[in-house]
This record gives C-alpha cells, structure tokens and sequence, in this order.
C-alpha cells in the first residue's frame, strides 16, 4: 500500500497544507524542490518523490569521511550528550535499542557505559560498516519491518531519523508499542523554527533535499508525539552535534555558489578546486561566533536541532 500524498494533512499535527517555498536540493543535479507548509503547526513537508537511491550515493557514498580520526574525541562528545538524555529516562543496564543506527557508533559507545543496547538500521552498507567498524551485529530493517517484541524496549533513541519519514506519526506508533509502559524516547530532528532556519533561509543546512520530507516545528513534534501515545519530558535546544555547525555552514551557504560546500568536502562529494574553497577559508574565522550565536539561540529556544525526551503513556490513538 502506498503511502498517502503528502498534500493531504499534515503529517505531524494533521492539520492543512498550503503550498510553500521551493528549496535547492542538497545534491547536484536535482534542481529545485517544492516544499509545503502546514498552517497550524508550521512544520514543512518535502513535496517530491523520495529517491531511495540518494542513500547509497552523494552525502551518504561509502567510505569514511575526511578527518573522521581527528574528529574522533569530538564524535565521543556527541555521543555522550545523546546518551545523557537517554540516561535521564532508563539507566543502564537497561535496553537501548538505536533506531536507524547508521554505522552503529551510538550502539557501541551505549554498550561501553553499560546498556544492553542493540540498533535496527535499512541501509547494508550500514550494517555492514557498523560490524568492520565497531564489531556491532545491527539488525538490518527499517521501522515498519523490523520484528521487535512488544514491551521488550527501556528506552529508544531516533536521532536524526523522523525528517527522513513520509509517515513519522505510524513510525512512532510502532515505536511505542515496542516499548515498555512509560519507556523512553529520544528524538533528535532539525528545528525549522530555529535561528538558523531563518537565517540559511531555502540554503539552510538541515534542509537537506529530497532525503528530509518531513520539516519539524517543535510544535509539529510535539503534536505528533502526543497522536503516538507520548508524553514530552524536555525539549533541548542547547546541542553540540548540529547545532553550531549548521548556523555556520548555513551562513556561508549564502556566499558559495553550492550550497554546504565544506560538508560535501568533507563528505569527499565535492571538487577541492573551487571559488568556494576560498570563500569558505575565509569564512573559517567565524566559527566561534556561530558557535556563540547558536548558544544564544538556543537560549531563546530557538536551537537548530532539538532533542526532545518522551514516555510511552497510552496508547496511540
Ligand atoms: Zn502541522
């Protein structure tokens, strides 16, 4: 059965669509894409065909990163604020299990600080990456195929999964039921009603078309969470990950000819020799003041990406 169209509702709060802004898409050659805008909770929705073939090239093409061992401590640092916020929910020794688990860094650094943590992830190659990498068995399915057993799960992390969901209210209604009564969640999506959303405008970072179709708000999120049978606990704005990163590339953004250049660089999708690499050395010096910029913003609760922590209370409606 196909997914409904995305013109019908909301997908976060079911509320109305209108048409909205077209956006470039993050990979060469895709042209502009068309995005809508639900008129109730502000959240946008991809308004074009998903191309499953863009999760096996382009940004997500084999092969480590450049500079993946230098960023190493700063990865860790990541992990370790994700992990704090599942520690607030379930603490170890309790079952983690790591919902699109990507290459399964997340899954063994829980390990290592004692949870019982597995990860469901669709891609082969990040299965196949998190068992060279990390020595972690991943489970390879995606959220509407994967055999989890009712009430088995503490406490599920998302990060960085649900924008890239035409149906993220029926994922969360099959996360809930894999987790205990009052299990946790942690979801990690971009903010559209964040500073940097305003400020990169269609060149905005986290953007990232055609892969991301659904665009939250946090009242999107929160609405979307409570249809699933969830009740919110925090909403983080303050986050090391994305956050300062994405201000900054997303000012940038605005003078380079392609839009996330130093991303796709560092991604090994994009030439060395370029105007652009120019613009983005010179651009370098402004690091700390995103880094102080987004600080502020997500003071103002107006983070670049949230997390936000939830429980299973009932079920979903
Ligand atoms: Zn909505």
């Amino acid at each position: 059965v196909a997914p409904p169209a995305p013109t019908d509702a909301c997908p976060a709060c079911g509320g109305p669509l209108q048409a909205g802004r077209s956006a470039p898409a993050a990979e060469p050659g895709f042209g502009e894409v068309a995005l809508l805008r639900c008129t109730t909770c502000g959240t946008a929705v991809t308004d074009a065909p998903a191309a499953a073939e863009l999760y096996e090239s382009g940004d997500y093409a084999p092969g480590p990163p450049r500079g993946a061992r230098a960023a190493a401590p700063l990865l860790r640092a990541f992990d370790a604020q994700r992990l704090r916020f599942a520690r607030e929910l379930a603490p170890p020794p309790a079952r983690l299990l790591d919902v699109g688990a990507g290459r399964g860094r997340f899954v063994a650094h829980a390990r290592a600080r004692g949870y019982d943590a597995d990860g469901i992830e669709p891609s082969a190659r990040g299965v196949t990456g998190a068992r060279d990498s990390y020595g972690v068995a991943l489970t390879r399915a995606g959220i509407d195929d994967a055999q989890i057993g009712p009430g088995s799960v503490d406490v599920v992390t998302l990060w960085h999964v649900l924008e890239h969901l035409d149906d993220p209210g029926g994922a969360l209604a099959r996360i809930h039921g894999w987790l205990r009564p009052g299990g946790g969640l942690v979801v990690g999506v971009p903010n559209l009603g964040s500073l940097q959303a305003r400020v990169g405008g269609a060149r905005w970072f986290h953007l990232d078309l055609p892969r991301h179709r659904t665009h939250f708000t946090v009242a999107g999120l929160r609405a979307a969470l409570a249809g699933a049978g969830f009740e919110v606990v925090a909403v983080h704005h303050a986050l090391a990950e994305h956050n300062a990163f994405g201000l900054w590339q997303s000012a940038v953004s605005r003078a380079t000819a392609r839009p996330s250049y130093l991303f796709h660089l560092l991604k090994r999708n994009a030439p060395w020799r370029s105007r652009d690499l120019a613009i983005t050395l010179l651009a370098l010096p402004l690091v700390p003041v995103a880094i102080v910029a987004e600080v502020l913003a997500g003071l103002a609760r107006r983070g670049g990406t949230v997390a936000v922590t939830a429980r299973a209370i009932a079920p979903p409606r």
